[in-house]
């Protein structure tokens, strides 16, 4: 690996043009290692590479991806039309990457989603090939009794667009009630508003969802919603 430059460093994690990382650094706005850079043609190793911005410090990242705790009232689109996208809760340099949310949770569901801008990564992370477990915590509106647990299971008929898609019953790979009356629901698939049509289809209605994991990855019990941080390569390989 060779050394990159500062300025071209801070633009590809998203710091802005180079034009205007040039600047940052020709005003003494970022260090490495405790040192002010002022040569904007200055060369780093970008393997492990720590440096900081306006006294905000950065790990450098070839691909990123974040894990989130969504808060409800965020849509899972980069465009979206009645509420913010999850986008506008990450720093603005994460903003400026191509970070593209890996599935959708609806508008008012919370919890575990991460973001990417590495596409293969994307695209074995949503792909139906891997059936990755995920598991939701559902606040129902009646008291969820055996046999809708029972159904569950077995699998239920939604309707779909797609006859095809129609015509196979979608399954819980778990369903169980919690100690505290709450429904969780382990789904292998992703299709739109599944848990909240599951739990319709078995005569009874989701008031809140909430995800939790992702393969063996969990939302960190100290992320609070709206938050966000890195995932390592540990956590990516728990995500699949
Ligand atoms: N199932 C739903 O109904 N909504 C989600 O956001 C995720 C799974």
């Amino acid at each position: 690996p060779r050394p990159v430059a500062i300025d071209q460093i801070l633009f590809s994690q998203g710091f802005g043009t180079r034009r205007h990382c040039a600047a940052l650094i020709r005003h003494g706005l970022v260090s490495v290692a405790d040192r002010v850079i002022e040569d904007p043609d200055e060369a780093f190793l970008t393997e492990g590479l720590i440096f900081e911005v306006e006294g905000k410090s950065w790990p450098y990242h070839e691909t990123a991806l974040v894990l989130l705790h969504k808060p409800a009232g965020y849509e899972c689109s980069r465009k979206p039309t009645h509420h913010p996208s999850v986008l506008s809760l990450l720093p603005a340099p994460l903003r400026e990457r191509d970070l593209q949310p890996v599935g959708r949770l609806d508008e008012d569901t919370t919890g575990l989603l991460l973001l990417t801008d590495d596409g293969p990564l994307q695209h074995k992370l949503t792909s139906p090939k891997y059936h990755v477990p995920k598991v939701y915590e559902a606040v129902c509106k009646a008291p969820v009794d055996d046999e809708q647990l029972q159904r569950l299971m077995a699998g239920v008929l939604l309707e779909e667009r797609d006859p095809r898609l129609a015509a196979e019953p979608v399954k819980a790979a778990l369903a169980r009630r919690l100690a505290d009356g709450r429904l969780e629901l382990t789904l292998t698939e992703g299709r739109y508003h599944q848990a909240k049509r599951m739990v319709a289809a078995v005569g009874n209605r989701v008031m809140a969802l909430h995800r939790r994991s992702i393969g063996q990855l969990t939302l960190p019990q100290d992320l609070p919603a709206g938050g966000w941080c890195w995932l390592d390569e540990a956590g990516r390989q728990q995500a699949m």
